[in-house]
């Protein structure tokens, strides 16, 4: 029988608040509350109502009960973590740059919050940074599958993004302008994950060698390495641009293995983006892990942390004698 792990603060009737709780709910009680559609993927908000035990077992009342906690939204179903067979054969671990160790972005909505009232537009609204954030996707994402230019990524995101504050796109070198001094804002607000030094103590305690895969360019993925206080902790660095072409390639992944000197089923592969990071790597042979911070999921992703803090869980023993303490 499949099981699937639900989450929840639950709420007894006339009990008040109760604490989390994690309940075993069979393939049926679940199946049902989608038929329903009501099975949110979050992870967080899990404040649910439960009206009386709910348990495990293929059963009506305990099925009907979590339908009726469902229906008041907010439940959250995870895979049960599967049993990790590899751990003891790591010997190398590569982090994903942007979204892993580096916090992009929090890093850029500061930067927009510098860069936007130059523009004129004193108040940076949840529109405008989403408005930012949705050409980034957009037009990094054609760089990222070779079919325009990293300068050109960049001018087309000004200008899907400049008539939000009331600007005309310009000319190429008026665009130019504009990225310049959102770069300027941007490399000064530069910070890293404050999870980074728990995972990077359990990599060196592991004895484990270490490195940077990364969807981007090697001047600004270098400095930013450098400006969070990796350089020399984490590393080498490996970017897009620097292999010639971007994750999901596999050539990308299998490079950096090669690199380092230690065969795929040797390499822990870990980065927020599900596609990028874990399904691509896992395809060519190497273990990954889904740093998925944001709670979105794949909420059925065996290997899933929300934090690089339970990053230790996937590693071996620490390496007897041990620098790094
Ligand atoms: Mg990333």
């Amino acid at each position: 029988m499949v099981r699937i792990r639900v989450l929840a603060r639950y709420r007894v009737q006339g009990r008040g608040q109760g604490a989390v709780g994690g309940l075993e709910l069979d393939a049926l009680a679940v199946e049902l509350a989608l038929r329903h559609g009501d099975l949110a993927a979050r992870s967080e908000d899990l404040d649910v109502l439960v009206t009386g035990p709910v348990r495990g077992g293929r059963g009506g009342a305990n099925a009907w009960e979590l339908v009726a906690a469902c229906r008041l939204g907010r439940v959250t179903a995870t895979a049960p973590p599967e049993p990790v067979t590899w751990s003891d054969r790591l010997r190398a671990v590569i982090f994903d740059l942007d979204g892993t160790l580096f916090d992009h972005e929090s890093s850029a909505v500061a930067a927009l919050r510098q860069w936007v009232p130059r523009l004129g537009v004193e108040t940076v609204t949840d529109v405008l940074l989403a408005a930012w954030f949705e050409a980034e996707d957009r037009h990094f994402g054609a760089w990222q599958n070779g079919l325009i230019s990293y300068v050109e990524q960049r001018r087309a995101r000004l200008r899907d993004f400049l008539p939000h504050v009331g600007h005309r796109p310009g000319t190429d070198a008026e665009l130019d302008r504009h990225i310049a001094d959102y770069l300027t804002c941007y490399a000064s607000t530069w910070q890293r994950f404050d999870d980074v030094d728990a995972a990077l103590t359990a990599v060196a305690r592991a004895g484990l060698a270490t490195a940077v895969l990364t969807n981007g360019i090697d001047q600004q993925q270098f400095a930013k390495v450098e400006a969070i206080g990796l350089a020399g902790r984490v590393g080498p660095v490996f970017t897009a641009e620097a292999i010639g072409v971007a994750k999901p390639a596999p050539i990308t992944y299998l490079t950096v293995c090669e690199r380092l000197g230690v065969p795929a089923e040797a390499v822990l592969h870990v980065g927020d983006r599900h596609d990028l990071d874990v399904l691509a790597p896992r395809a060519v042979g190497l273990n990954a892990v889904h740093l998925d911070r944001t709670g979105r999921g794949p909420l059925d992703e065996p290997h899933r942390i929300t934090s690089l803090a339970e990053l230790g869980r996937f590693l071996p023993p620490a390496a007897v004698g041990s620098a790094a303490s």
